[in-house]
């Protein structure tokens, strides 16, 4: 069938609350041991009814999540959704996720990925970036030197991150994720070197291009060592 050979299916084979709003899910199957995945590559999940009649129900909207962890023997990787409370197809899609289940999706693929050649490097975003950055950070050489800041609506919304003793981690509470002060106040309070890095800044996309335009306009770094990557904005769906 094309189907197959466009995307990989697998079976959902645990669902975990593993941080305040966010589920990890476990996705394994025979067909996963052949993929590979570079940390901060995410995948196209379908975010349909398996159990549905129509082909267009069973594989619905696309979503795309980042790759939290994979592991190649096991034929399994973890994803790791944030339920926003909205009624969108891929917050639907997490909530209702059980193991036992089958999960149809492309990838792993991007470009959100470690520049190795980075004299440093710098991590910001709020939950939904954090997955990617989670990632990132544990790819990290041991003897890099790495930055960040993390926001999260409570303290209970952090993932256990790689390396989180020398990040910066900030409650925006009731303020808004879009946009967000509290994220690029956190990112200019940071004492970097003189010299620029390379960012990784991803989450909601207004935050993402004032994140940015700190780095470069009041930091005088190059546009080109930071890495960008919107996930989503107010009245947009399925960016990607
Ligand atoms: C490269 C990439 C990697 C991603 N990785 C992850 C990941 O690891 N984990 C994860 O949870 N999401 C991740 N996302 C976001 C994810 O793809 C979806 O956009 C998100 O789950 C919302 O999908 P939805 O179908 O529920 O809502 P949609 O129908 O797509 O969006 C409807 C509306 O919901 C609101 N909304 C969407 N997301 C949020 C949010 N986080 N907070 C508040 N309001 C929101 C917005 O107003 C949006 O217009 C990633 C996106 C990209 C592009």
């Amino acid at each position: 069938m094309i189907l197959d050979r466009l995307s990989v299916e697998g079976l959902i084979t645990e669902t975990e609350p593993i941080a305040a709003g966010m589920t990890r899910i476990r996705v394994a199957g025979e067909g996963l041991r052949a993929l590979t995945c570079t940390p901060g590559q995410q995948l196209r999940v379908f975010t349909g009814d398996p159990g549905a009649s129509s082909l267009r129900a069973r594989l619905g909207d696309l979503r795309t999540y980042s790759v939290w962890r994979f592991d190649p023997e096991l034929g399994a990787l973890d994803l790791c959704v944030l339920d926003h409370l909205g009624a969108g197809p891929g917050a639907r899609w997490a909530r209702a996720a059980r193991p036992g289940q089958a999960v149809r999706f492309r990838g792993p693929e991007g470009s959100f990925t470690l520049r190795p050649d980075a004299p440093y490097h710098l991590f910001a975003g709020e939950e939904t970036a954090s997955v990617a950055l989670g990632a990132l950070l544990a790819a990290v050489p041991a003897d890099s030197r790495v930055y960040g800041a993390v926001e999260t609506a409570t303290a209970g919304a952090r993932l256990p991150l790689h390396r989180a003793g020398e990040l910066a981690f900030v409650v925006r509470g009731d303020a808004s994720p879009v946009s967000s002060a509290v994220l690029v106040d956190a990112v200019r309070a940071l004492d970097l070197p003189d010299e620029p890095g390379v960012g990784y800044v991803a989450g909601e996309a207004r935050t993402v291009q004032l994140v940015r335009d700190h780095l470069v306009r009041e930091r005088g770094w190059p546009r080109r060592s930071v890495v960008t990557k919107p996930f989503w904005t107010p009245g947009k769906t399925g960016m990607e």
